[in-house]
């Protein structure tokens, strides 16, 4: 098993944030192991420096009193948690898990991951489910995150990199327009390349149906209907057809299925899609003329676009607008999707998501099984096929399904849409293991916890959202009792009796074999190196070899096909899961605020963060608010076919009168994804967490407090 990390150990200042996927470089420590503060790393060429609130505070959550620093588990006298050796509770997993194979066979055990993981640890995590547990049943949070963005471009391109070129790209483009994507709040140091984009004579636009701060710096606001972005970029592509603006030597000499496409978008005539969209004719003719116009336009896509039930079909709408004119390949132009979590791209390339094996292999094609069998040292028969995706292997927890859990670094119970169900069927579990580093709405279901290192207290590498490999170093000393997710692996291999397959002496030495597993796939790691990552601002993939500098951009000669052309797809604009009703006439949609990350676990735990944020609002406008006789600061409950949850009331014209918005960070009677509707899209698999009808089912007078 790998070594613990010693106090003699020199402790690194450069690293970076433990939160998004712009993975900020930062500067932390004091070179004794103690964390002093945070600075943002001015050499760092994504961020420049520059950080929001949350990495400005994350080095308070080392040495927070609420930390975790034993192994917890429940007394089954008390049902409370009582603290344990690592070798109690590590043989009680193992044991859990053995029975319960030995009873209902491997596929009744599961592995829940994160997009917060390393590149080592979720490969690792892959690796512990198919050859430990011999589980088809591993998927991760990036489900709900990422996946539309990453199937559409798979299935368009070949290959799924979030951005195909390095973010400060973004400065040049002389046209950049963000579809569903609020990073002014989510990715603040990123404004800085569209500040200079503005400075440099560029355009941006932004489709969202709230004003939001970045739809503010925008120079034309398209506020459309949620869940009808797939529409605005259909009726974008009609426009760019009838007004003779598209790209034809591209699309001829690069693209294949265009005429498809062109004749389905004949149908989304301009009043068509206003009135589906509520984009006025001239807004839309405008922001095609833009696209067009400009010498190189970016089509960037974030979660508002991506997160329903169509958000495969809603992304291939947009890349088909990039393909027709012709902005791929160009310089500073094309489509991307702005990753959400840390290690949202390394952690969906890397196998602990259902389908996958590493570097992108695909678990049900012969070859790729074989590769990573004889990497493995296993028979290509022994490895487990497709297992569930990340809702549906949640909801098939319980004594017929998936009987024992191991979750790694993820809050299920606050993340995962309709969440009141996803608690009860964890409750239904036979056993449940959670690693964190905090008790959350998760651990509070488990049977045993085990409290697992801190970003800054271990090594490992990170794939950001321009598909640029970083490292994070050791900047902090780890706590004695607390150990790292690649030990706790180690630690169940070797009870579960395969312990000879996980025999990694670092973290480097995980990455080593990783590397192997990716070579000559389509996420290719071969060539990078700890030592090659700390020579430059960080590697990107594909990198085949160590003497490849990597890739910055992509696609300039060709796309990944074998014809080496990219694939229009025709889609067509489609209802969402569930639509406004008499009972339930408004909409809701979801989001994030600056001061929180994804499901609040760290967040919610610093002071600053929760003083500036300490419960969620509900945004509605005026007129509704006025319906209902809500005064700004009311409690308001919101209801919809699933469950209630309740809100402080932030009375705003940013929101259309119709919708509602609430953020996703807290659980309990505060949680948002109560309400969210599970519809998943058919091909990525992706929860609809933008789009839910709902009701206001009581006004109170008092306000929420800051407690959970
Ligand atoms: Fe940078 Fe994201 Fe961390 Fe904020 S949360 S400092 S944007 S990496």
């Amino acid at each position: 098993m790998m070594p613990l990390p010693t106090a003699t150990e020199t402790f690194a200042l450069r690293t970076h944030c433990p939160y998004c996927a712009y993975q900020c470089g930062i500067l932390l420590g004091d070179g004794d192991g103690r964390p002093l503060g945070v600075m943002g790393d001015p050499h760092f060429p994504v961020n420049n420096g520059q950080l929001c609130i949350k990495g400005w505070t994350a080095h308070t959550l080392l040495e927070h009193p609420q930390r975790l620093l034993t192994p917890l588990v429940r007394a089954k006298a008390t049902d409370a948690f009582q603290t344990a050796s690592w070798d109690y509770a590590l043989d009680l997993i193992a044991e859990k898990f053995e029975a319960i194979r030995a009873e209902s066979g491997p596929a009744a055990l599961g592995v829940f991951g994160s997009g917060a993981l390393s590149n080592e640890k979720a490969y690792l995590l892959g690796k512990f489910a198919r050859v430990a547990l011999r589980t088809p049943n591993i998927d991760y949070n990036g489900r709900y995150c990422m996946s539309s963005a990453a199937a559409g471009a798979n299935r368009a391109f070949g290959i799924d990199r979030g951005l195909p070129f390095p973010v400060a790209d973004i400065a040049h483009a002389e046209v950049a327009y963000l579809a569903g994507s609020n990073c002014a709040d989510t990715l603040p140091p990123i404004m800085q390349w569209f500040d200079l984009q503005k400075a440099n004579g560029g355009r941006l636009i932004v489709a969202d149906p709230r004003r939001t701060a970045t739809a503010r710096a925008a120079d034309l606001h398209l506020q459309l209907n949620p869940g009808s972005d797939l529409a605005l970029h259909n009726g974008l592509l009609a426009i760019a057809v009838e007004e003779n603006l598209i790209d034809r030597a591209a699309i001829d000499a690069r693209t294949t299925g265009f005429d498809a496409v062109r004749r389905t978008v004949l149908d989304y005539h301009p009043a068509h899609v206003e009135r589906l969209t509520g984009v006025p004719e001239a807004q839309m003719r405008t922001a095609a003329r833009w696209m067009a116009a400009a010498k190189s336009c970016m089509l960037l896509s974030g979660r508002g676009a991506e997160q329903q039930s169509k958000g495969v079909d809603t992304v291939h709408s947009l890349i088909n607008l990039a393909l027709a004119l012709g902005l791929m390949g160009k310089p500073h132009s094309g489509y991307g999707c702005l990753t959400g979590q840390g290690n949202g791209q390394g952690g969906r390339e890397h196998g602990q998501k259902a389908d996958q094996l590493p570097g992108y292999r695909l678990i049900e094609v012969e070859a790729d099984r074989e590769f990573i069998a004889k990497l493995w040292g296993v028979e290509a028969s022994a490895l487990p096929r497709k297992g569930k995706s990340a809702f549906e292997l949640l909801d098939a927890l319980g004594p017929t399904g998936i009987r024992a859990l191991l979750v790694a670094g993820s809050n299920v119970v606050v993340a995962s849409p309709d969440s009141l169900r996803i608690e009860s069927r964890l409750r239904s579990l036979d056993f449940l293991a959670v690693n964190d580093s905090f008790e959350n709405e998760t651990t509070a279901h488990a049977h045993v916890v085990l409290p697992v290192a801190q970003w800054a207290e271990e090594e490992g590498t990170m794939t950001n959202l321009e598909g640029r490999v970083i490292r994070r170093r050791v900047s902090a000393r780890m706590p004695r009792n607390v150990r790292t997710d690649i030990q706790v692996l180690q630690g169940l291999a070797d009870r579960l009796g395969v312990g000879e397959k996980f025999t990694f002496k670092s973290t480097e030495a995980v990455f080593a074999e990783l590397r192997q597993a990716t070579a000559g796939a389509t996420a290719d790691y071969a060539g990078i190196t700890y030592a090659k990552i700390d020579a430059t601002d960080g590697v990107f993939w594909p990198c085949p070899d160590e003497e490849h500098p990597g890739t910055p951009r992509m696609f300039t000669e060709r796309f990944h096909h074998k014809d080496g052309r990219a694939k229009f797809f025709p889609v067509t604009h489609r209802a969402a899961g569930e639509e406004p009703s008499a009972e339930y006439p408004l909409t809701l949609t979801t989001g994030r605020y600056k001061e929180h990350y994804n499901s609040g676990t760290q967040t919610r735990l610093v002071s600053r963060l929760a003083a500036a944020k300490p419960s969620p609002c509900v945004q509605l406008h005026p007129r509704l608010a006025a319906r209902h006789d809500i005064q700004a600061g009311a409690t308001v409950v919101i209801e919809s076919r699933r469950g209630k949850a309740e809100f402080v009331a932030d009375v705003t014209t940013d929101v259309r009168p119709d919708v509602l918005f609430v953020p996703f960070h807290w659980g309990g009677r505060r949680a948002a994804n109560a309400l969210t509707n599970a519809a998943l899209d058919p091909v990525s698999r992706m929860p609809e967490f933008k789009y839910a009808a709902v009701r206001i089912a009581a006004v109170k007078v008092t306000t929420v407090g800051a407690g959970a």
